[in-house]
């Protein structure tokens, strides 16, 4: 009897873990895989409309419960919270304040990583590429400690208060195709949208983000099944997809573009020149 895998999802806020690689989550998820999202930050900082906030809620209560509505559709095993605090767009004062994860040591984040996954004993590790996805200082730190905690866990000399060695199998990066990134900067013109400020808080120049192409090695097919339950769960976000359409919250509309498929960058082990289609592929 095959015993059952374990994938760890490292990510920066809630809806990371929806926008962009929600439909591989829910496709392991759903065939037996213990999936789990651990989320930097409770998203402190998202712009959310007083409505949303009422009796007493702050920003970080609202987006954290959205996470838990989209990890339990998912069919996420859990969400840890690393216990930091949303860092904001580069130049923010919020990047200043003591919790925040761009603030925050990269040894210190990544101690509570290799914690994380000693306990948890994943196979497979996915977080950000090495420029988080569209240069988010939280993505980049999370990036940056995920890396050094997948090295790290199996040295018995290094975090010996972080639990016992081990060391997951493969490290993966969620990747935008650079292709559907390309279409995008030409289509979003076309819907009165400037591809060099994107997003909720028109802070995403996705011009700039064409020019850094990053290799795929493994692509995900999804069964109609995810695709659907990622776009259910991206429902759960109410915050995040107030603001006007037909642009549904930061990443929806590229969402849109990935379709069916997810595209990995493997960082570990070394890539053979073969196109994976499944993270597990290899892994005992
Ligand atoms: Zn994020």
């Amino acid at each position: 009897m095959n015993k059952q895998k374990t994938l760890v999802f490292v990510g920066g806020h809630p809806d990371d873990e929806t926008f962009g690689l929600g439909g591989t989550l829910a496709q392991y998820a759903s065939a037996g895989v213990k999936v789990y999202y651990v989320s930097a930050t409770r998203g402190e900082v998202g712009t959310i409309s007083p409505e949303l906030l009422k009796g007493g809620k702050s920003p970080g209560d609202v987006r954290w419960a959205e996470l838990e509505c989209a990890a339990k559709t998912l069919g996420l095993a859990g969400v840890i919270h690393l216990g930091y605090r949303d860092s904001g767009m580069p130049g923010s004062d919020d990047n200043r304040h003591p919790q925040a994860l761009a603030a925050a040591l990269l040894t210190e984040v990544t101690a509570r990583l290799v914690k994380i996954f000693r306990e948890l004993k994943p196979e497979v590790v996915i977080t950000f590429d090495p420029i988080g996805g569209y240069h988010h200082p939280d993505h980049i730190a999370i990036h940056k400690a995920t890396v050094e905690a997948f090295r790290a866990a199996a040295d018995p000399n290094q975090y010996p208060e972080a639990g016992a060695p081990y060391q997951p199998q493969k490290l993966y990066f969620s990747v935008f195709p650079r292709g559907l990134l390309k279409a995008a900067v030409k289509i979003l013109p076309l819907f009165g949208q400037d591809p060099r400020r994107f997003g909720k808080n028109k802070d995403v120049d996705l011009n700039k983000l064409t020019e850094i192409e990053f290799p795929i090695h493994a692509i995900i097919r999804l069964n109609k099944k995810a695709a659907e339950t990622r776009d259910k769960a991206a429902q759960c976000y109410v915050s995040q997809n107030e603001s006007r359409p037909p642009s549904t919250g930061m990443m929806g509309l590229i969402a849109r573009f990935f379709g069916r498929r997810d595209s990995y960058m493997r960082a570990y082990p070394h890539p053979d020149g073969r196109r994976e289609t499944d993270l597990f592929q290899g892994t005992r």
